[in-house]
């Protein structure tokens, strides 16, 4: 067995109380560790991988709310668009427009975040303010997508002042985008930002929802995917 039960049960109290969203990330990790961790009461589990989404929605309780957390190819969204409850990680108006129309025909509308490029590295995806800017004026014309917020990642460093600044400058611009028409984005919006090293400073700096891997399930068996 390896889910961590305790670590799960404080860090859904310590969420619960500041009315922050827990998603769990199960990439790498076996259909049978989500299925205990369901049983615990979970719903919300974070995937990287198309393929390996896929095949655990096959086999796991239908009730699950799937996130796609990972870099998404637009030749691969049609293969999650039935299912995916919020897809975290769109980072271009092409990839928005796909889902869009992968939406139209699967006949529902798929929530999504944009995500901000906030980390001092060049790899890490991600939006800058004015591709935001350039998505926002084409959401009138996708009727198939509902845009609930923003996402990002910090940059993989042991600096806290640092990880703390990229973190209040994704929620400036949370706050930019929460000042968007009603018409073209929830009503209800979300920040999803922090992960298992850094989700209390992201919640001290706004988030709402955090994406939690290691510290659910343990220590992944490969590099820092
Ligand atoms: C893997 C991953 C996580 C979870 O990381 P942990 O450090 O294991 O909590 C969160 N967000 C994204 C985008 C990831 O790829």
């Amino acid at each position: 067995m390896s889910v961590n039960t305790n670590a799960y049960q404080s860090i859904v109290s310590e969420l619960n109380k500041a009315n922050v969203t827990l998603v769990a990330v199960s990439k790498t990790k076996p259909a049978q560790d989500i299925q205990e961790m369901y049983a615990l009461g979970q719903r919300d589990f974070g995937e990287n991988y198309v393929q390996e989404l896929v095949e655990k929605q096959a086999v796991l309780p239908q009730n699950i709310r799937w996130h796609f957390i990972g870099h998404l190819q637009s030749n691969k969204v049609k293969y999650i668009a039935p299912f995916v409850h919020l897809i975290h990680g769109v980072d271009s108006a092409r990839l928005l427009q796909e889902i869009n129309k992968q939406a139209l025909k699967n006949n529902r509308i798929i929530d999504c975040l944009l995500q901000v490029h906030i980390a001092e590295e060049e790899t890490k995806f991600g939006l800058d303010a004015a591709e935001l800017d350039a998505i926002k004026n084409q959401l009138p014309a996708l009727t198939h997508v509902r845009v609930c917020g923003l996402m990002g990642m910090s940059s993989l460093t042991e600096n806290r002042q640092k990880i703390e600044a990229e973190f209040l400058s994704l929620k400036k611009m949370f706050d930019a985008f929460n000042q968007w028409p009603e018409g073209i984005r929830s009503e209800k919006t979300i920040l999803s930002m922090g992960m298992s090293g850094d989700y209390q400073l992201a919640i001290a700096c706004g988030s709402n929802m955090v994406r939690i891997g290691s510290l659910l399930f343990g220590a992944r068996n490969y590099g820092t995917n």
